[in-house]
């Protein structure tokens, strides 16, 4: 059969956005891409999100009027 893709420009795309990667800026399409990469990876090393979840008191998060005293 055939052997090469209809659309397969270097074969290589983008991971940011997924434009066919430059090879200039390989394997990014563009240098804004590539910081942009670079500055996910410093930010995730940075500050890691384990959890999404914040360490809550517990009590004092469901009464929304804490004003109904008998
Ligand atoms: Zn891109």
């Amino acid at each position: 059969m055939g052997g090469k893709a209809k659309h397969d420009a270097g074969g290589n795309r983008c991971p940011i956005c997924g434009k066919p990667s430059a090879p200039r800026h390989r394997p990014f399409c563009s240098r804004r891409c590539a910081d942009l990469d670079l500055h996910r990876w410093l930010g995730e090393g940075y500050r890691i999100p384990t959890d999404e979840a914040p360490a809550d008191g517990g009590a004092g998060s469901d009464a929304e009027d804490g004003d109904d005293r008998p």
